[in-house]
């Protein structure tokens, strides 16, 4: 007998609470926030064949749909507390929800955020989650931050996952290794909460880089009104992307997205504490550029180019309804 949708609910998304007053079961959750915190709130929708390919493995994808989440929060420099998932599956298939719930619910033990509540409906595969973090008054991490002369500053390694979407397209011929590699960045992206949480109070703009950095950049960009210089060859990339064709390599980690890396400024004389920040975190992070004044745009300089700046006007950042 197929599973009805309360028993599904029950079995899969009804996990133990800690800290949350009332989880699922009723018409609301109930959560107490930390006397004193701002909270921060965070949507994120994932729909098959746009988000992710209909072959990811379930357990994958129950990880990824919270990762982006989570990296929304961490961005923000907030401290996850809850969050709540919208489902629309096909069918109620066991074969996809225990593996779904399974990478879903083990990230979140990772990073201590309780699962309290949702909805569930029949429909074409789509998740939707909220998140709910805390943030002492006044501290979040914002795009609206950046000053001329700041440092910019990017975690991890960029382009792995366009790099992945490519050989998935058929376009680059990766070797199998390679591939698993860059494939595990795609599906199986690490969210940054505790460098955001480090970088609070250092940091003086932050963002997620989940639509690629010339996109990501330009929201801090005008948000702070301001301007960078950024320099290709300080971009941080695998040893894959690295022995890739030259222009390839420029695609995906300009323009490539699903990178879940932060990017944010810093005055120079917080270089100091940037390294603390992410030495504390345990998370690799590279200067990359500097923030400029409005009038100077957006330039990206390479050497191959004898320093002069690219054409960036074919490195346009995703956007669902032009794409
Ligand atoms: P209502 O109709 O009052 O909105 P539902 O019948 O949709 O409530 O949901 C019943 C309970 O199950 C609610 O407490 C809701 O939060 C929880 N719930 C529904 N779907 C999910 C889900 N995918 N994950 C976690 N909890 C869920
Ligand atoms: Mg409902």
């Amino acid at each position: 007998m197929s599973l009805g949708e309360f028993d599904l609910i029950e079995r899969y998304f009804r996990p133990p609470l800690k800290r949350a007053v009332l989880g699922g079961g009723d018409d609301c959750a109930l959560i107490a926030p930390t006397p004193g915190r701002q909270l921060a709130v965070s949507t994120d929708l994932l729909v098959e064949g746009r988000h992710f390919l209909s072959t990811v493995a379930p357990e994958r994808l129950g990880h990824k749909a919270l990762a982006v989440n989570l990296s929304d929060l961490a961005a923000c420099g907030a401290t996850p507390v809850a969050f709540t998932l919208s489902l629309s599956l096909p069918r109620a298939d066991e074969a996809f929800l225990a593996p779904f719930a399974q990478g879903l619910l083990a990230l979140a033990e990772r990073f201590d955020i309780e699962l309290i509540g949702g909805d569930t409906t029949a429909g074409p595969l789509t998740i939707g989650i909220t998140v709910l973090g805390e943030v002492p008054p006044g501290q979040a991490l914002l795009r609206s931050g950046a000053k001329p002369g700041d440092d910019l500053w990017v975690s991890g390694r960029l382009g792995d996952a366009r790099l992945a979407l490519e050989g998935f397209r058929g376009r680059v011929d990766l070797a199998g290794h390679d591939f698993a590699a860059v494939r595990m960045a795609m599906e199986q992206p690490e969210p940054r909460v505790a460098l955001g949480q480090a970088l609070r109070g250092v940091a003086s703009a932050a963002v997620d880089l989940s639509d690629g950095l010339l996109g990501d950049l330009g929201h801090v960009l005008r948000r702070s009104g301001v301007g960078a210089a950024v320099w290709l060859d300080e971009l941080p990339r695998s040893p894959v992307l690295a022995s890739q064709a030259e222009g390839l390599q420029c695609e995906c980690l300009l323009a490539g997205g699903d990178d879940y890396e932060l990017l944010f400024t810093a005055a120079p004389a917080r270089a100091t504490q940037v390294h603390a920040a992410s030495q504390a975190s345990g998370t690799p992070v590279r200067c990359i550029g500097r923030i400029e004044a409005a009038a100077h745009g957006l330039k990206v300089f390479s050497q191959a180019q004898g320093g002069e700046s690219l054409d960036l006007r074919r490195w346009s950042s995703f956007d669902h309804f032009r794409a």
